[in-house]
């Protein structure tokens, strides 16, 4: 198998052009047998986890081989782990799903049951979390040489976290990475120098991290040369943070000394060793940002800049215009495509355009399977979709080696940590292939309606909350006629829209604080990660409804037809996204309503006790 490359170096003889050598050279390993290294790794998992519970339970009986592995273990998704899960996270510790001890649980944004998965992990998986981490930026130089001259100015954060009954911790992936040893104990190197300090990032108070990391960067903004954040929604949120907040921070530059809202020790102390009482930075950086247009305010004010590096695929793309707008059209960078279950893939082709963006899964991560998606008129069945496969559906399965090209494929994996043919929910569709290795297209996450930053809420979920809703109608005699939805990205944070048309039989008129009790009885119903996304985080905005026209749907319906859908078939989407069809809802809007307040949200599962860690 190729070995994975050591940053065993110290921070004088770091020297960064070996190091890239033998990255891109693993690289080039690896993609060059992935059959053979895929074989490998599922034999390595299934020999270490011979004895655990799940393999004996189906029988595998010690068979590290492929063929067995295929027919005994079925492709399951999480309802089906849910008991191991439960019991591990209820104290379990005897080797249910893997061998090694599992050190924590990882929250996915994916939920179930209105709440989040949880995936278990072992601690060397961090290990392989850092591989890939590391392959990133060798990647990067060959197109963008001298990145290690200067800085990049990512905003990170890390989420609360929650303890499990069994005293487990349950956190997101990157909280519990950047709380690693391997994120803060890293080596010195030049690819991981970022504006912000670990204290920073560290902090649990989002608003003194965003808050002590935008000082920071605009006060190294000459060095800068990369800016970003996870995922865009993100960058976007750090620059409306700017708008928001610059008299504050140009306030702190001009006196040298950082506001006393932020009053975690460790960042004031981080901070000051950055921050220096500068006349000409804050002038400049007050006269850039009162000007009426924020339009390239990333160029203007960190004018090194030379890519955003945000995730843009999926539904990230709906921030691609926002995007262009502040930083001048720099280029957008997808690096990489993980979860909580797996990290997956790097994008071997930074400065494509976002719309060609694919990954290469890196074959050492996990031993990948690929289930075929078949399409009825060019979308995608998936509502429809038995969560159990039969057993032709089964053998559908292919390997890493053996997609075809165009074809779109559901993940599936199996992980070191104890997860085996795990659907994780993701469609990716074959673009190509580096070497051996097939490279993907992100296509979608199955079944999801609305996305504003990491929530993903599916239609079943939306009909329900909306159920719920619509029961404060009933002492007016209205009911739903029909209704959609919508993420508008164009309020900062986006927000969910609903469009209502309502069927009125009472003559009592509805006050608005009733649609208000609506809006909040939908969110009250969303997941948490929706809800902790408008509470906790402030990544989401007041969910909307907007009450159309009587006869709005049926307009709806006309144009659907008008673009060649079929009469007999027609069903109201439950999720609009093309722009004419907005345009025509907005165009009959009567009123419109907010949510009043934020849903309530506690960290961890709402039967845990609720205790938060931060
Ligand atoms: P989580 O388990 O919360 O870490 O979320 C992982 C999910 O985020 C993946 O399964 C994808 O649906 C989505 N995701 C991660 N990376 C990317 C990417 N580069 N492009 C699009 N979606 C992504």
């Amino acid at each position: 198998m190729p070995e994975a490359p050591k940053n065993s170096l110290k921070p004088t003889d770091y020297n960064f052009g070996e190091q890239s050598k033998k990255t891109l050279q693993f690289i080039e390993d690896a993609t060059s047998n992935p059959d053979e290294v895929q074989k490998k790794v599922l034999e390595e998992i299934l020999s270490r986890n011979a004895h655990v519970e799940y393999l004996q339970r189906h029988g595998l009986n010690g068979h590290t081989d492929c063929e067995t592995f295929k027919k005994l273990l079925p492709v399951i998704t999480y309802e089906d782990i849910q008991p191991d899960i439960n019991r591990i996270a209820n104290g379990d510790t005897s080797p249910i799903l893997c061998s090694k001890p599992i050190s924590e649980f990882l929250t996915s944004s994916g939920t179930s049951g209105g709440e989040r998965k949880l995936m278990p992990t072992i601690e060397e998986e961090l290990g392989r979390r850092s591989l890939l981490y590391s392959l990133l930026m060798p990647v990067l130089n060959q197109f963008i040489p001298g990145l290690e001259k200067g800085k990049g100015m990512y905003f990170l954060f890390i989420k609360s976290e929650a303890k499990t009954p069994g005293g487990l911790l349950a956190r997101p992936v990157l909280t519990s990475f950047y709380k690693s040893s391997h994120f803060k104990n890293r080596l010195f190197d030049p690819y991981t120098n970022y504006t912000s300090p670990d204290e920073s990032i560290l902090c649990p108070d989002s608003y003194q991290s965003m808050y002590s990391q935008m000082l920071c960067g605009l006060c190294q903004r000459n060095e800068v040369l990369r800016v970003g954040a996870v995922f865009a929604s993100g960058f976007i949120r750090a620059i409306r943070f700017l708008e928001k907040h610059w008299q504050l921070l140009c306030n702190d530059i001009r006196t040298g000394i950082i506001n006393p809202q932020i009053t975690d020790p460790s960042v004031r102390e981080a901070v000051m060793k950055i921050l220096k009482p500068d006349l000409k930075l804050a002038d400049f950086i007050e006269a850039e940002c009162n000007l009426e247009s924020w339009q390239g305010i990333i160029t203007r004010l960190w004018p090194n800049t030379k890519y955003v590096d945000v995730i843009v695929t999926g539904t990230m793309s709906q921030y691609i215009p926002t995007l262009d707008y502040y930083s001048n059209g720099l280029p957008l960078v997808c690096t990489m495509y993980a979860s909580s279950e797996c990290y997956f893939g790097v994008n071997l082709n930074p400065l494509c355009k976002p719309s060609e963006v694919s990954y290469t899964l890196i074959p050492t991560m996990a031993y990948f399977e690929f289930l075929p998606v078949h399409r009825n008129n060019g979308v995608a069945n998936f509502i429809s979709m038995p969560k159990s496969l039969n057993e032709k559906e089964q053998q559908e399965l292919v390997d890493l080696v053996d997609v075809k090209l165009g074809q779109e494929y559901e993940l599936v994996v199996t992980t070191y940590a104890g997860l085996y043919r795990y659907r994780v929910g993701d469609v990716l569709r074959v673009a190509g292939f580096k070497n051996k290795a097939p490279q993907f297209n992100f296509i979608c996450r199955k079944n999801v309606v609305l996305s504003i930053d990491s929530d993903k809420t599916d239609e079943v979920e939306l009909q329900n909350a909306v159920k719920n809703a619509v029961n404060h109608l009933v002492p007016f005699d209205a009911t739903l006629a029909e209704y959609t939805s919508y993420a508008d990205t164009t309020t900062i944070p986006g927000h969910y829209v609903l469009f209502w048309e309502l069927s009125l039989n009472g003559s009592t008129p509805i006050p608005p604080s009733i649609f208000e009790d609506c809006c909040l009885t939908v969110e009250e119903s969303l997941n948490s990660v929706y809800r902790q996304g408008r509470g906790s985080d402030k990544s989401i905005g007041p969910l909307e409804i907007k009450i159309v026209e009587p006869g709005t749907f049926d307009k709806l319906m006309d144009y659907a037809i008008s673009l060649g859908a079929s009469i007999n078939q027609y069903k109201t989407p439950r999720c609009v996204k093309y722009a004419p069809l907005v345009e025509l809802l907005n165009s009959r809007i009567m009123s419109n309503y907010f949510s009043p307040k934020c849903p309530k949200w506690i960290p961890g599962h709402k039967q845990w006790g609720n205790k938060n860690c931060n």
